[in-house]
């Protein structure tokens, strides 16, 4: 396995790369979610290339960049068994030399859910994949349905500027327990990694209430508030029941939709989400 860190290095190796090749970004600290990308890469593509870059663009001021856990050597070790061909691991000042001021920015879909928490984080997120795509040449680009806002805003900038490559959504790993993996997880103590299984529980009652003929938006965001609310280390940040593709907020009857939710658990911001889908409808 190839280790990489400046543009030129990258250009070297990938060219000896044969195609198609998969690419999978990543902040590192990797768990069995970010491992499932890679193998589906592995799977699908004759040579699979990883990055690990913690994006400073995509953390606002306040939030966690600096605490954001790190452990390259087992990423490392972790990615090399699953015969990845090549890990990109850029810098700060790789990505973001002095003089940098160009952005990439998809605007609707960035206002709501994690943007209307997160107002610069979406603007950071395509800036650095929109590097990472130019830098790897991908022909086919892997993310986890774990963030499903973060794959339709990717899937509409590639539309819109006409990056070359297939983005793939795969389903969220979970523990156990239903907890939706996360590198954030590991800041939870034992009291909260408990509490924190109210997103899967609460999103659960909803998918079920769903499948049982609750049609209506308002009362499926209303199961999961209320259970959130009875959890009293979470707090709830919103719970959303939108169109799966516009992400815009729906009222009333509902065919199909994203359940999607973000909850502080302590210090810790979680987020998880369901789709649900009448299977007798058809768009
Ligand atoms: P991150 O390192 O958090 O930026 O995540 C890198 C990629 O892994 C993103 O496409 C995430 O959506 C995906 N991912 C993170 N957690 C999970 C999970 N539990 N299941 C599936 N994909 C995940």
């Amino acid at each position: 396995m190839n280790q990489t860190t400046t543009f030129p290095e990258l250009r070297a190796a990938r060219a000896q790369l044969p195609e198609p090749v998969g690419f999978v970004p990543t902040m590192g600290y990797l768990h069995e979610g970010h491992l499932s990308l890679a193998r589906r890469a592995r799977e699908e593509c004759a040579s699979v290339v990883v990055s690990i870059f913690v994006n400073p663009t995509q953390f606002a001021p306040t939030e966690d960049l600096d605490a954001y856990p790190r452990d390259l050597e087992r990423d490392l070790r972790l990615l090399e068994e699953i015969g990845v061909d090549l890990v990109w691991t850029p810098t700060p000042e790789v990505m973001y030399p002095e003089g940098f001021q160009t952005w990439v920015t998809v605007e609707e879909l960035t206002q709501v859910l994690e943007g209307a928490s997160r107002p610069t984080h979406f603007r950071g997120v395509t800036t650095v994949v929109a590097k990472l795509f130019n830098g790897v040449q991908p022909q086919k680009a892997y993310f986890g349905q774990k963030d499903a806002q973060q794959a339709v805003v990717i899937q509409r900038m590639v539309k819109d500027l006409n990056f070359p490559v297939e983005i793939i959504v795969c389903p969220i790993v979970r523990e156990p327990d239903g907890l939706a993996m996360s590198s954030r997880n590991t800041y939870l103590n034992p009291d909260e990694r408990q509490a924190a299984t109210v997103l899967y529980r609460s999103l659960t009652a909803a998918a079920e209430a769903f499948a049982a003929g609750e049609r209506d938006a308002d009362r499926l965001r209303a199961i999961v508030r209320d259970m959130v609310d009875a959890e009293p280390l979470a707090d709830l940040e919103y719970i959303s029941c939108a169109h799966p593709e516009t992400l815009q907020e729906l009222d009333g009857e509902v065919e199909r939709a994203l359940l999607s939710m973000a909850v502080r658990v302590g210090k810790t911001r979680l987020i998880d989400n369901f789709l649900v889908m009448n299977h007798a409808f058809s768009p």
